[in-house]
C-alpha cells in the first residue's frame, strides 16, 4: 500500500503558473481550480515552467503553434521568425532529469507549451485553423516517459478523469519505490498481488494477461519482464473503470465474507452494491460497508489490496464515481 504520511507524499509535477508563480508571458499567474489545490494536499508539487526554463524570460513575446496537424512549430505570435520547438521539447528531458521521482504531471490547459490536448493551431497567416494539438513540452513529456500520468487543470474538473489520474499517479509512485528497492521476480509477483482487484476494476482482459505474464516470471530477465509488466499495468489503469466493472470487484470482495458475516448483513451489503450498480449511490457507500466488515473480520489478502485505498480518503474521489 502506498505510504500516506505527509513526509512520503508522492511528487507531482505542475506548470509553474498554476503553482502561483508569475511566469506567464505577461508576468501573471494562472489561478488553480479547487481540484488542483486539493492535489497539493495529497502530493508534493514540484513546479516547472518550460518557457522560463529555456530562457525566454518574463515578460516575453507570446508564442503559438503554427503548421499542419502533424507538424506544428512553436513560433512567436508577432513575426513567426523565432522558433522554440526543439528547446521546449528538450526541456522534457531536463524536467525528468531534475525530478526522476515524478509520478504524474499537471499540465496547463490551452498552452502551446504545456497544454494536454486541444491546443489551438494557426496557419502561417496567423488565422486559427484548429484546436487539435498537444503543447510541445507536454507532447515531449509523454514521449519521453509514456508511463507518466498526465492531465491538465481543465480536464481535472471531470471526476472520472481526476480519479483515474490520481489512481495512476499513486500506482506509479508505488512502482518507483519498488524499483528503488531493487527488482526481483518475487517482488514483481508480490506487487501485482496487491494490484489485482484494482486492475480488475479497470480492465478484466489486462487482469488475465498480467497473471499470465507473471506465471513465467522465473524464466525471463527481470528488467525486461518489469518493463513489460509496468507498461501493461499502467495501460490497464488508464482504462476508465465503470459502474459495472467496479460492481464486479465489489461482489468478488464480498465473496470473502461468506463464512464470517451473517446472512442478513451480507444481504444488506449486496443491496448497497446493487444500488451502486444502478448509479443510485457512489462507490464510497458500498466500499465503506465492505471496509467495516473487513475491519471486524480481518483478511490479510484483502487488507493488502490497493483497490481498498488507492489514494488518501481525504481526496473524496470515490464520493463522485
Ligand atoms: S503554461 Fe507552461 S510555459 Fe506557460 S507559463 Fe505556465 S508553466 Fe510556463
Amino acid at each position: 500500500m502506498p505510504d500516506k504520511t505527509p513526509a512520503a507524499r508522492p511528487v507531482m509535477g505542475i506548470g509553474a503558473c498554476l503553482a502561483g508563480k508569475a511566469v506567464r508571458y505577461n508576468g501573471q499567474t494562472k489561478s488553480p481550480n479547487e481540484h488542483v489545490r486539493d492535489l497539493g494536499e495529497a502530493f508534493e508539487l514540484r513546479s516547472f515552467c518550460p518557457e522560463m526554463g529555456i530562457g525566454m524570460g518574463v515578460p516575453r513575446a507570446p508564442i503559438h503553434l503554427v503548421g499542419g496537424p502533424t507538424q506544428v512549430r512553436a513560433l512567436d505570435v508577432e513575426t513567426h521568425s523565432k522558433d522554440y520547438t526543439e528547446q521546449l521539447a528538450d526541456y522534457a528531458n531536463t524536467v525528468l532529469g531534475l525530478a526522476p521521482e515524478l509520478c504524474g504531471y499537471i499540465l496547463v490547459k490551452g498552452s502551446p507549451s504545456c497544454g494536454y490536448d486541444r491546443v489551438r493551431r494557426y496557419a502561417d497567416n496567423g488565422y486559427g485553423i484548429g484546436s487539435d494539438q498537444q503543447g510541445i513540452f507536454a507532447a515531449a513529456l509523454a514521449r519521453t516517459d509514456p508511463l507518466l500520468p498526465l492531465e491538465d487543470d481543465g480536464r481535472l474538473n471531470d471526476p472520472g478523469l481526476r480519479e483515474s489520474f490520481v489512481t495512476r499517479a499513486y500506482a506509479y509512485h508505488d512502482w518507483k519505490q519498488l524499483c528503488a528497492s531493487g527488482l526481483s521476480a518475487h517482488k514483481l509477483i508480490g506487487f501485482y498481488s496487491r494490484y489485482k482487484y484494482l486492475v480488475m476494476a479497470h480492465h478484466v482482459p489486462a487482469y488475465r494477461e498480467l497473471g499470465k505474464l507473471l506465471a513465467n516470471a522465473g524464466n525471463r530477465a527481470v528488467d525486461e519482464l518489469a518493463a513489460e509488466f509496468i507498461a501493461a499495468l499502467m495501460g490497464a489503469l488508464a482504462q476508465r473503470a465503470t459502474l459495472r466493472s467496479h460492481t464486479n470487484v465489489l461482489f468478488h470482495l464480498a465473496g470473502y465474507l461468506k463464512r464470517s458475516v451473517p446472512r442478513d448483513e451480507r444481504k444488506r451489503l449486496n443491496s448497497l452494491i446493487e444500488q451502486y450498480r444502478l448509479g443510485q449511490i457512489p462507490l464510497v457507500v458500498p466500499l465503506t460497508m465492505l471496509k467495516h466488515h473487513f475491519a471486524n473480520n480481518p483478511n490479510a489478502y484483502i487488507d493488502s489490496q490497493v483497490f481498498m485505498a488507492p489514494y488518501p480518503d481525504e481526496l473524496k474521489l470515490r464520493n463522485l464515481i
